[in-house]
């Protein structure tokens, strides 16, 4: 059962957890509390004054809280679960259940949502964890992503759609004159939230990925008023409309924990309002630029970084999208080298899989890719910038990168391995 709260308890079992018995202000508050679960790997149970709602924050803030809910111990494994769920057979159906009896109808004014100001710059209350889930107009299937909510009032919402499916898909409702009807989920089992972050081709709903990446299907309902199929297990679920009203959006400090700018975007109104029947489900919080927020993005990325450079050179041993970069623009990537070249080759690979990748390092296989010192050491003793740089000029990469001229951009591969034929010469001692 795909549900939070299980994933919760099996983190209290394992001593992850860490609650706050007094109610947080949810202006700033939970910041610093956030960042040192982020710090110590811990999962935080936190609430804030004016919500019932329980907050839980670092679910999935390591690597190994995320290869335990994949149920797997290493990269390749969790790397395949990734590309293999990008394929058409092994896409699952979704389990229908019923609706009413998973959920019930509040009045949307008597629910107060856990919105959190998370940084002094930020220009408002934010909801970070929340799926939206809407129809694709032209083809018979639904889009599934993570969208951040900047909270207006009780039932209305700014919402930030960044040019992709979600953001076509109301473009078209727009020009045919109609609303975007959209559900809203909060507080899903972190897989369901890992598959809203991949980005498979436009038509494939997301949401029928999970049962390869979670290993058992997915029961799904259906949203009374729409029709929209969620997950049967949420802390809340909300339907409305993705209307044709821009408000202004924004500060948002994102992923490299630098302020997003103000842009207008789309009010989101919402209609109806549900909750779990049976027990409360915990409402996720993403501290953004956290480890949480790194590792839901970045880590599909990595994923297909690594699918691209194993198909490029012959052994491609860790890829790592580093927190310096935000686990977005920079990647070390460690390979066992066999041909002189095949530095090069891997760097081409990187950038060809992941467009926002701004800086890649290409390492021999005893150089750890998790440890900077010793991908330092990689450039200092095997890198000559003469033969071993790449630039390419004004290429495609990030908007969140404030030194990208609107996303244009220099990028550097750097080949820091050693020549194949005086190896010996570049290779540590062994220490007993
Ligand atoms: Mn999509």
């Amino acid at each position: 059962m795909y549900s939070l709260s299980n994933v919760v308890r099996q983190h209290v079992e394992k001593g992850y957890v860490y609650r706050i018995d007094r109610e947080l202000d949810p202006e700033l508050e939970p910041t610093k509390y956030i960042m040192k679960s982020d710090n110590a790997g811990t999962t935080l149970l936190f609430k804030v004054r004016g919500s019932t709602l329980e907050c839980v924050s670092g679910v999935i803030n390591t690597r190994e809280k995320l290869y335990e809910v994949l149920r797997v111990s290493r990269d390749e494994d969790a790397y395949s679960k990734v590309i293999n769920s990008l394929n058409s057979r092994s896409r699952q159906s979704l389990r229908e259940a019923s609706f009413r009896e998973n959920y019930r109808e509040l009045s949307s004014s008597a629910l107060s949502l856990p919105a959190i100001k998370f940084y002094s710059v930020d220009g408002g209350r934010y909801i970070t964890s929340s799926i939206v889930i809407a129809k694709t107009p032209d083809l018979d299937s639904y889009n599934a992503s993570i969208h951040r909510l900047m909270y207006l009032d009780n039932q209305r919402f700014a919402i930030r759609l960044v040019p992709r499916h979600l953001y076509s898909i109301y473009e078209t409702n727009r020009k045919a004159g109609r609303d975007t009807e959209v559900a809203v989920v909060i507080g899903a089992h972190p897989i369901v939230e890992l598959a809203a972050s991949i980005s498979p081709p436009y038509g494939v709903f997301e949401l029928e990925m999970v049962g390869n990446l979670g290993g058992e299907p997915l029961e799904v309902v259906r949203t009374p008023k729409y029709g929209i199929p969620v997950p049967a297990r949420a802390s809340v679920v909300m339907e409305g409309r993705i209307t044709r009203e821009l408000v202004r959006e924004g500060p948002f400090v994102d992923i490299l924990g630098l302020p997003d700018r103000v842009r207008d975007q789309p009010v989101l109104v919402v209609d109806s309002v549900y909750v779990p029947r049976e027990d409360p489900e915990y409402f996720h919080v993403i501290l953004p630029g956290g480890n949480e927020h790194m590792l839901l993005m970045g880590f599909p990325r990595e994923a297909a970084i690594w699918d691209s450079v194993r198909r490029a050179v012959p052994k491609v041993k860790k890829v790592r999208l580093t927190k310096g970069g935000g686990m977005w623009l920079h990647a070390v990537i460690s390979i066992k080298k066999v041909a002189e070249g095949d530095g090069k080759t891997a760097i081409m690979a990187a950038f060809a899989a992941h467009p926002s990748l701004k800086h890649v390092v290409v390492v021999d296989d005893d150089v750890d890719p998790d440890k900077p010192e010793e991908v330092e050491w990689a450039i200092a003793t095997r890198l000559q910038a003469g033969k071993g740089l790449v630039i390419i000029h004004h290429a495609r990469g990030s908007t969140l990168d404030p030194s990208s001229e609107d996303g244009l951009t220099d990028k550097v591969g750097i080949d820091a391995t050693a020549p194949l034929n005086r190896r010996e010469e570049f290779i540590r001692p062994i220490v007993e």
